[in-house]
């Protein structure tokens, strides 16, 4: 079997650019080792208005969000809320579902039931992928360039011997159909005793029910006994536990700026890439808009018949100049966020609540750009500098990413 692009991997990164590769006139074909895309579902599902955007549909939103409720380590609560929404819950399978249904309106093909297992170069640059499928037989598939956009634990990084994320942050989520919460708001919970190294959320479904998830750093405690620390906290809180948890999620989020996502014949999109954003886990829009560029860059990759990493690594320098800056600023926040103690993060908790803070966050909260309201904040709250001397100048002085076309603060209200 050939094909001119192998994608392996069909969620929202590879949907992204096989439908971009294919509607540019090449022969596209996708690979997922699930028997169903989209499926099993491993994300919270809350996105910006930009994800709706680039997947060109709305349809699978269930619910808006304006705002969230941050809780300190002791749940002490801080509550932001702005006037239009601010992100959007979605039915995550929902998405991978309509981006590949996207991509195969314009002409890529899809087989899923397939598993890519790893990767030999000829002389001539020609690749031939080695899959298995889901009866165990065998299968190879020559090609001209292969995208990983298999996800965190990506086996063609593996085959084109590229590096992997500095960090894989464990995680664990469920669902329940009903949950006591505000049905507006998110819910955002810090501290070593919940969620050492990122936080744990609530997120409302928008049909009663909610989300409840934690993701950590790795270490002698599973996620799983943070999540059932987060639910103890708020059986307590509502006088009821949580009942009748319909789906369960168990995977990693990839952290830190890989030194380079191309190899010969091959590059990276997406969480295969750590294209996440550093302070929370996020990335689709991340994903997805390096899909883009990374379409862009193959297109003319192919017409010009120059495979190389040399000539791939076009992609590294365009999705760094638009979203490395961001990453970096935030990689900077987590490394001075994790460092913080239970009462640091207390005093951070009540520098948020002073007068004019919750005003900047709604003026500069962005779930996609968090370095924008960080920097902002440090400029009004004397408390914040304290706590964080060298920050504000750091903030400052970092590469200041160019962001042409996801101006931070754009086209956030809902249509
Ligand atoms: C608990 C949790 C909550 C999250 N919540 C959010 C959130 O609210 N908002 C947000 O923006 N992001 C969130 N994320 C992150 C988000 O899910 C990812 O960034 C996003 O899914 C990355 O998309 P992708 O296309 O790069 O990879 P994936 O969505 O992981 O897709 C990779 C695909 O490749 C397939 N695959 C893997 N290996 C192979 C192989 N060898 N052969 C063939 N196919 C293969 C997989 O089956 C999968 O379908 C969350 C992540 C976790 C773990």
């Amino acid at each position: 079997m050939e094909a001119e692009v192998l994608v392996i991997g069909a969620g929202p990164a590879g949907s992204t650019v096989a439908d971009r590769l294919a509607r540019a006139g090449h022969d596209v074909l996708v690979v997922e080792e699930h028997a169903r895309v989209g499926y099993p579902v491993q994300c919270a599902g809350l996105v910006s208005d930009r994800v709706l955007e680039l997947a060109g549909t709305r349809s699978m939103v269930r619910t808006a969000v304006h705002g969230a409720t941050v809780y300190s380590p002791s749940l002490r609560p801080v509550a932001f809320r702005a006037p239009d929404p601010r992100a959007f819950v979605i039915d995550r399978a929902g998405l991978d579902i309509a981006l590949a249904d996207r991509a195969a309106k314009g002409g890529a093909r899809f087989e899923t039931g397939l598993r890519f297992d790893g990767a030999t170069r000829g002389e001539n640059g020609s690749i031939t992928a080695r899959l298995t499928a889901a009866d165990g037989g065998e299968r190879t598939i020559s090609t001209r360039l292969v995208v990983g956009a298999d996800g965190v634990t990506s086996a063609v990084a593996r085959a084109f011997r590229l590096r992997r994320p500095v960090e894989i942050l464990p995680a664990f989520e469920a669902e329940f159909p009903r949950s006591p919460g505000d049905p507006d708001q998110v819910e955002v919970y810090l501290g070593r005793a919940i969620a050492p190294g990122l936080f744990g959320w609530w997120i409302p479904d928008g049909e009663g029910g909610a989300r409840v998830g934690v993701a950590v750093s790795a270490g002698p405690v599973s996620a799983r006994a943070y999540y059932e620390r987060l639910l103890a906290h708020r059986a307590r809180r509502f006088g009821a536990p949580l009942t009748g948890a319909t789906a369960f999620l168990v995977s990693g989020i990839p952290i830190g700026l890989l030194p380079r996502a191309v190899a010969d014949g091959a590059l990276l999109v997406g969480d295969a890439a750590a294209q996440v954003k550093p302070l929370s886990g996020g990335g689709i829009f991340t994903g997805m808009r390096c899909a883009e560029l990374a379409a862009d860059v193959a297109h003319a990759a192919l017409g010009a018949g120059d495979l190389s990493a040399r000539r791939l690594a076009e992609y590294d320098e365009r999705w760094r100049l638009e979203l490395g800056g961001e990453f970096s600023r935030a990689l900077y926040l987590r490394r001075v966020l994790r460092r913080l103690s239970d009462d640091d993060l207390e005093r951070v908790i009540a520098a948020l609540d002073e007068s004019g803070m919750r005003e900047t966050i709604v003026a500069f909260g962005d779930i996609d750009f968090p370095s924008h309201v960080a920097r902002n904040l440090l400029l009004q709250s004397p408390s914040l500098v304290r706590l964080f001397p060298k920050a504000l100048g750091a903030l400052r002085t970092s590469r200041v990413g160019r962001v042409p076309e996801v101006e931070p603060g754009r086209s956030r209200a809902a249509k």
